[in-house]
């Protein structure tokens, strides 16, 4: 259904949904954001508007398990579409805290789904990961490579994957896309928004942010031992703004077919942490201290999409190349060397 329509974000004051809602206002959607901020701040919300140029049209600090909170928001809006962000998504935590990884990325998914059945909203993209692939015996990686998670923030992204199967054939007015992104990274253009870990960032390109910011003193890269050209992890790192337009599009082709379908968001171009260090050294005109530690552990030597299916689906592909996401991600941190505290 090409064309403005109301959309619910949830998780939208997230690093990917706050990206994604600004892409939606810019193109004319009405945005209607519910976060529970567990992981990012109302601050984020502002941003929001004041990038697009325009507020969403509500904005909601709910918790998906909360039932009554959450029928409000269906009560109050009538619904073209869903993108729902809203998870846990730190690999080594949720190999600390299962439960509340299983509660809150596959019980939020199940009661967002009872409400959209509910209220008559059936048509989602669901924010999946390059996880679910694990320990992948083959890069590129298309969508039919077997799943084989390695830690349960992978196996909820793929546990929610079999409930939305399981949902769209049942119940057949459904129409389902699963986004399985890769590694997204950088920031919005304009400084403004981007990623804002809390305490120490687990992810590679925050982290380095901060060691270049001298935050943090030095890069501690998990493992050079790894069977890739230079024994570092190899990632396919994807800007966040075409994660965010990709979402966009998305929405266009949600009525293309009826059912659930799966598609990598990825660019297709590997790069090991040692480039991405290099990389960011050339952006800030300084070496990035680092040291060769051993192996995080749940860690795959390397995940790259094959962003073919996308490409033939949508005639979509990620343009934004790694100068640019480091770039707009080393913007952010001197803008906003606090995050959005500042
Ligand atoms: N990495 C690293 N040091 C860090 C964080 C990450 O060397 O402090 C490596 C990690 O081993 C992987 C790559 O950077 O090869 C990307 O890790 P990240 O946590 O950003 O994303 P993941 O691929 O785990 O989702």
């Amino acid at each position: 259904m090409p064309g403005p329509s109301t959309v619910l974000v949830t998780g939208a004051a997230g690093f990917i949904g706050s990206h994604t809602c600004v892409e939606l206002l810019e193109h004319g959607h009405e945005v209607v954001l519910v976060d529970n901020y567990s992981n990012s701040s109302p601050e984020a919300v502002e941003r929001i508007a004041k990038v697009a140029g325009r507020p969403p049209a509500a904005v909601y600090e709910a918790d998906l398990l909360d039932r009554r909170a959450l029928g409000e928001v269906f009560e109050g809006h009538s619904f073209d579409a869903v993108i729902h962000f809203a998870a846990k998504k730190a690999v080594g935590e949720s190999v600390a805290l299962p439960v509340e990884y299983y509660d809150t990325n596959v019980g939020g998914t199940t009661a967002l789904l009872r409400a959209m059945r509910d209220h008559g909203v059936h048509r989602l993209v669901f924010s999946s990961s390059c996880s679910i692939y694990g320990d992948a015996t083959k890069v590129p990686l298309t969508e039919s490579d077997p799943a084989r998670p390695t830690n349960p923030y992978a196996t909820t992204k793929w546990l929610c994957e079999q409930v939305l199967h399981d949902v769209c054939r049942r119940l057949p007015e459904f129409s389902v896309l699963a986004l399985r992104y890769f590694n997204p990274v950088g920031a919005h253009s304009s400084g403004l928004l981007g990623e804002v870990p809390r305490g120490v960032p687990d992810n590679v390109l925050p982290y380095i942010a901060q060691v270049a910011a001298g935050r943090l003193d030095r890069l501690r890269i998990f493992g050079d031992d790894y069977p890739t050209p230079d024994g570092t992890g190899v990632r396919d790192y994807i800007h966040v703004m075409d994660v965010a337009q990709g979402h966009r599009v998305a929405l266009d082709h949600l009525d293309d077919e009826r059912g659930m379908r799966v598609l990598n968001l990825g660019t297709g171009r590997g790069t090991s942490v040692r480039q991405l260090v290099t990389a960011f050294s050339d952006t800030c005109g300084t070496p990035i201290p680092f040291e060769i530690v051993a192996r995080r552990p749940g860690d795959v030597a390397e995940l790259v999409a094959d962003p073919t299916a996308v490409a033939q689906a949508w005639g979509w592909t990620a343009e934004r190349e790694l100068t640019s996401m480091v770039d707009d991600a080393w913007r952010f941190q001197l803008l906003n060397p606090s995050g959005y505290a500042n």
